[in-house]
């Protein structure tokens, strides 16, 4: 009988095959209107599922971001060229590639980023809606003009940078790279776009198909590899004009100093710790389905996860027991099967860090609610997977690491609250800044309690509600900028202040002028 590993192995053959990427060594980068091999070292893909490896591309390397620099550097100038109107066109038609390929890139997503296929078939949505959204833009974009104390007639337009740098992480590969593709373009700008070096096809697939369907030859690019080569030769390439970077906050830091040290602006979109508030007058059926959403959707690896649950400490053995019983609940098996919630971790150096710091926690003190370990419901062949059971551990103190350090994994901590006043200053206990949500069937309340948070998107009776119209982002260590709705494309053009003089005798002063 053929493995579980095999199968996975031979889908995933079979759906490169489908896409156009059937080399034995996969041409993992879309450069220049092609699928392309990379040059540089070989990287090692392991399916999360079974631990075992399924597949060895090459690193893109620093010549292959050269090509796609070039690429999208003569693809923005043929873009720009276009109307707003025809631009906006071409990117409803070329989100229309997408037809009847759905299914196939749902399924090459859960089978690298070892993510539930429902979730994988969600994000697919989610591509499609970032690109109709951002398609309508493209004719919106309007400037305006400013009543200047002179004969000049001064109006200001947005203009785009010209080529964009943008690097994904690993935890939803297409959904982020939708994310920052659609504004980036409607804008007016091409790009380059690295993502993680663990999930490489879905963002070469999702760019070849919107580009054969009507986008520009090269205007997108998506070059594969590491972070400190590919990644790096991207970050410090002198006609990348702006950086948009979604991942770690060490990863961040790293990606903010080659900007800087070139004088190009960035964007960071980077990780979270977020409180989850249950005040004592919240639904509780809600809340605790609530709670579970935010932190095991993704089996926790999601920037938003709702990681630390404060609880009102009236609630918090009723919380923790609810919790007990419905965590064992949540179906935890295979990245392909239609009936499964979550998935393994997606790598083995995220099952070591998630596995350890919930060691770490047990020693420092805390108490296992449920999980802890491997969920005991999974089949053969995945006894090398990296999955961890839904996991909620009590009896933790605000200092603890698991209290503040990000573990991008199905663990939630759950603390207790005395009043208001204790639960905003600990859910603001935090180097980070991403997101936050209250429970409460008081409407001043809920309203107070969030416009104290720290956090750049707060949900009241909801989590993890997204939506491309909206702006999202973070503070503090989250990060800086905005994805999302008019705040994000806005990162995406540079504000142009243009003077026209009126006057029939018009003198340049030395000088300010008059009236200035
Ligand atoms: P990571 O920082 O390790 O890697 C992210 C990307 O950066 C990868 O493509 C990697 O190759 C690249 N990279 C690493 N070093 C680089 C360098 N020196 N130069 C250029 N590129 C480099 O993050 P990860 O482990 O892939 O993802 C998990 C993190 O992402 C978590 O912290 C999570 O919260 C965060 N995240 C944030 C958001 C958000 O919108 N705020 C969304 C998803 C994930």
């Amino acid at each position: 009988m053929t493995s579980l590993h095999q199968q996975d192995a031979d889908t995933l053959f079979q759906l490169l095959e489908y896409f156009g990427i059937d080399d034995d060594v996969p041409m993992s980068n879309w450069v220049d209107g092609h699928f392309q091999a990379g040059k540089g070292e070989p990287i090692d893909l392991y399916n999360p599922a079974t631990g075992q490896l399924l597949v060895t591309y090459h690193d893109a390397g620093a010549d292959m971001v050269n090509l796609a620099v070039e690429s999208a550097t003569r693809a923005q100038q043929t873009w720009m060229a276009l109307t707003a109107s025809e631009r906006g066109r071409r990117m409803m038609a070329a989100v229309g590639g997408l037809q009847g390929h759905e299914e196939a890139l749902a399924r090459l997503e859960s089978i690298v980023a070892g993510k539930p296929v429902r979730d994988c078939r969600a994000e697919v949505v989610k591509v499609r809606e970032m690109f109709e959204y951002y398609a309508g833009w493209c004719d919106k974009q309007h400037g305006h003009v400013v009543p200047v104390p002179t004969s000049h007639l001064n109006y200001v337009v947005p203009v785009p940078y010209g080529v964009v740098g943008q690097i994904t992480p690993w935890n939803a590969p297409l959904f982020t790279c939708g994310w920052q593709l659609a504004p980036a373009i409607a804008a007016g700008n091409g790009v380059v776009l690295k993502p993680s070096e663990l999930t490489p096809f879905t963002s070469a697939v999702l760019a070849s198909c919107l580009e054969q369907a009507g986008l520009p030859q090269g205007l997108i690019n998506i070059v594969n590899g590491l972070g400190p080569e590919t990644g790096a030769a991207l970050t410090h390439h002198p006609d990348i004009a702006k950086l948009v970077f979604v991942g770690s906050p060490a990863s961040g830091r790293l990606i903010a100093q080659a900007g800087a040290s070139r004088l190009a602006p960035t964007v960071l979109e980077l990780g979270g710790k977020s409180a989850n508030i249950v005040f004592e007058d919240a639904h509780i059926d809600n809340a605790v389905a609530g709670a579970q959403a935010a932190i095991f959707g993704a089996a926790g690896q999601s920037c938003v996860a709702g990681s630390r649950l404060l609880v009102h400490e009236s609630l918090m053995d009723e919380v923790c027991n609810r919790l007990a019983r419905a965590c064992p609940e949540i179906v935890t098996g295979l990245p392909g099967d239609d009936d499964t919630r979550m998935g393994p971790l997606q790598n083995s150096r995220q099952y070591q860090h998630v596995t350890t710091m919930i060691d770490h926690a047990v020693r420092a003190g805390a108490r296992i609610v449920t999980g802890g370990g491997r969920p005991d419901t999974l089949p053969e062949g995945t006894e090398e997977g990296y999955f961890v059971a839904p996991t909620v551990l009590r009896d933790v103190t605000p200092d603890m690491d698991i209290a503040c350090e990000e573990v991008f994994g199905p663990v939630l901590v759950v603390m207790p609250f005395a009043d208001e006043e204790q639960a905003v200053q600990l859910a603001n206990q935090t180097k980070f800044g991403l997101a936050g949500a209250v429970w409460t069937q008081d409407p001043a309340r809920a309203h107070r309690v969030a416009h104290q948070l720290r956090a750049g998107t707060v949900w009241i009776n909801s989590y993890k509600s997204i939506s491309v119209m909206s702006p999202f982002g973070g503070m503090g260590e989250s990060g800086y900028g905005r994805s999302s709705g008019l705040q994000g494309l806005q990162e995406y053009t540079v504000a142009q202040s243009v003077w026209v003089e009126t006057a029939q005798e018009a003198s340049v002063a030395m000088g300010y002028g008059k009236g200035l």
